[in-house]
């Protein structure tokens, strides 16, 4: 499979450095160097990942996420130099799926690229024949094409949420703590408030599949515990 990075930075001594790495390790990159041109592309092009800065000028980086997000399931790689703004994004439950502060070495980078492409291609399933699908009573899961339907109607989820409903719809009835689910979904270490992202995400998927969040026939909450997928 070949990559195409999308790099969305207004400063190009640094958009050309990414892209220079980038391209060391046969990954495409375009660059976009503002907000506007940033979602455009993203929206209309063949990307497998976008590299974000969140200080943009015109439409910021936090706009351009969240519009992202509303369209398209690619993973995006947030870069920041400030720790808070990332903190914001999270606490948002915008649905970035890692970050990276400045300064920041060019290969780090790279290597997060890497592991966020070889992380989508094996949840993509490149290699599978037929799409492999889930089905738990009205909620249906293409894993192939991570696509979600609950009752014959498609939802739109982020990448994290997606992953986050396709690891419990494949481990039901058993139960996660937060801090599990935190670092199986997003790969890292749980530290401090990460677990408030994760009652985010769960917010969020029980919002789209559920037919009453408060009475939920597919999440529950295990007081105390975590959660655990009812089949
Ligand atoms: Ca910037």
């Amino acid at each position: 499979m070949s990559y195409k990075v999308l790099i969305v930075e207004d400063e190009p001594s640094i958009a050309e450095l990414e892209k220079d790495y980038l391209e060391l390790s046969q990954i495409d990159a375009d660059i976009a160097a503002d907000g506007t041109t940033g979602l455009a592309n993203a929206l209309a092009g063949d990307y497998q990942l976008i590299i974000l800065d969140l200080m943009l000028p015109g439409m910021d980086g936090f706009d351009v996420l969240k519009e992202i997000r509303e369209k398209k399931n690619i993973p995006i790689l947030l870069v920041s130099a400030k720790k808070e703004e990332v903190d914001k994004i999270q606490g948002l439950g915008l649905g970035a799926d890692d970050y990276i502060t400045k300064p920041f070495s060019p290969s780090e980078l790279v290597a997060r690229v890497k592991a966020h492409l070889a992380r989508y291609e094996r949840l993509v399933g490149a290699a599978a024949p037929a799409n492999e699908v889930v089905e738990i009573r009205g909620l249906k899961i293409d894993k192939t094409a991570r696509r979600v339907w609950i009752n014959g109607v498609e939802k739109t989820f982020t990448t994290k949420e997606f992953d986050l409903l396709l690891f419990l719809a494949t481990h039901p009835n058993r139960v996660f703590t937060k801090t599990e689910l935190f670092e199986e979904i997003w790969d890292m270490q749980a530290i401090g408030g990460d677990t408030a992202t994760v009652t985010v995400h769960i917010k969020k998927i029980r919002e789209k599949i559920e037919y009453d969040s408060s009475k939920p026939q597919y999440i529950e909450t295990i007081w105390g515990v975590g959660y655990r997928f009812k089949v």
